[in-house]
């Protein structure tokens, strides 16, 4: 059976991605830091039809957390196909580079690039065991330098201390992961869900949960010949969904 496990998978994004992976069939480990809250979207995930979810506790910011999930999820399985590092958080609005307070700063890094890379160590040694490893990192389009360097892109005026350069860090550690792993079927890619109407922004997103977890889904499935070290988004227009980093 083919395993994946999606962070923060209880809501939103994250659990949009889960029910798509499980109806291609894919077993889902639903990561929730609050395992109340991850059972009760397995069970959501269930009763709607999907019968191989289950929720595990997981508070990527807590490397116990995420030692004792890789326990949990060792103790099922003998290998790990899928890894999606979804779970974020945006730090609050008041991010002015010359005055962001240290605790949030370290906060939103502890959660959206320290996280991503203890999880993605924790699990690399079940990934390593799968035929064709992928990793997603979840990553936004306010982490390319390129972009946040142009004054006609749309997003030009949100400029942030903390969550735009965390997500700029994950996609810099997803290029040096996919660069020592190129010899190897591991595919890993930085994927931008798109502006979505979640809580992440108070639903004023302007995309769907199921637009964005597509994309995710996407990559997440990406074949043999597919890309690794690469950074995608849903709110590129063209042929291609690459985003320049
Ligand atoms: P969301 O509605 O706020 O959901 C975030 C999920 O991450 C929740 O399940 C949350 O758990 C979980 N989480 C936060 N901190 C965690 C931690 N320390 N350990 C484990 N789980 C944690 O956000 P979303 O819109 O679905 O965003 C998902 C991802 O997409 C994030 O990485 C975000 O940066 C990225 N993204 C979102 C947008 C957008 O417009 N929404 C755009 C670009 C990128 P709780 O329920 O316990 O809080």
């Amino acid at each position: 059976m083919q395993t994946v496990l999606i962070t923060g998978a209880n809501k939103s994004i994250g659990f949009e991605t889960a029910k798509q992976l499980a109806a291609q069939g894919y077993f889902v480990f639903l990561g929730s830091r609050d395992i109340k809250k991850g059972e009760a979207a397995a069970d959501q995930l269930k009763a709607a039809g999907y019968s191989q979810v289950q929720a595990v506790q997981i508070n990527v910011a807590d490397p116990a957390s995420v030692a004792a999930a890789k326990d949990t999820v060792s103790k099922q399985i003998s290998s790990l196909d899928i890894l999606i590092n979804n779970a974020g958080i945006m730090g609050g609005y008041q991010q002015m580079p010359s005055a962001i307070s240290p605790d949030v700063l370290h906060e939103v890094f502890n959660t959206n690039f320290f996280g991503a890379v203890h999880v993605t160590q924790a699990f690399m040694e079940l990934l390593k065991k799968s035929g064709a490893p992928r990793i997603v990192n979840v990553t936004s389009g306010l982490a390319s330098l390129t972009l946040h360097s142009d004054p006609a892109w749309k997003y030009y005026a949100i400029k942030s201390a903390a969550y735009g350069p965390s997500k700029t860090a994950l996609n810099a550690y997803t290029v040096a992961l996919a660069y020592e792993l190129r010899d190897t079927a591991f595919k890993i890619n930085a994927v931008d869900p798109g502006y979505t109407a979640t809580d992440f922004n108070q639903h004023r997103g302007t995309g769907s949960v199921e637009n964005a977890a597509r994309i995710i889904v996407k990559y997440a499935l990406t074949g043999a010949d597919g890309p690794t070290g690469k950074y995608f988004s849903n709110d590129i227009n063209g042929e291609s969904d690459e985003s320049p980093w």
